[in-house]
């Protein structure tokens, strides 16, 4: 059974962690439903510290029409200690002040807005399934 939706990786970059000095690695890119782009994903995570917890957001709206910016960014982090995803607050995320996002969301918000959070979840989804490079941030799954 294929995914309902693929997903493009594009572009990534290597940091360091503001509170430890370990190296973060950022990789982002687009979702797709068929041939309309529904979100564009960002997934940060310091190397080799499952304690970090990794974080993915999602601007999620219209994509490939500049007249149109409707878009809101939806952050998500992952915790591996009972490999659950949490719904975190958007606004303190890198991607809360590019010019491509028109609203942060908080949890509640995110949790709110009809339909967001499927679109967000369903994102999530595809991307941890389907961006080969997050192999690392799989692997800090725990197994127990
Ligand atoms: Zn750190």
């Amino acid at each position: 059974m294929t995914h309902p939706l693929s997903v493009e990786p594009t572009g990534e970059s290597h940091g360091h962690c503001d509170c430890c000095g370990n190296a973060t690695s950022t990789v982002w890119g687009y979702v797709h439903d068929r041939e309309k782009t529904v979100a564009a994903y960002f997934v940060q995570w310091t190397v080799g510290s499952a304690e970090h917890m990794p974080n993915f957001d999602f601007l999620i709206g219209t994509w490939g029409n500049d007249a149109v910016n409707d878009r809101v960014l939806s952050s998500w982090l992952f915790n591996p200690s009972n490999n659950s995803f949490m719904i975190t607050d958007a606004k303190c995320r890198p991607a809360a002040n590019s010019q491509l996002c028109s609203h942060a969301l908080s949890r509640e918000e995110t949790l709110a807005l009809p339909g967001l959070k499927a679109v967000a979840s369903g994102c999530l989804d595809a991307v941890w399934l389907q961006d080969g490079r997050l192999a690392e941030v799989r692997a800090f799954a725990n197994d127990a």
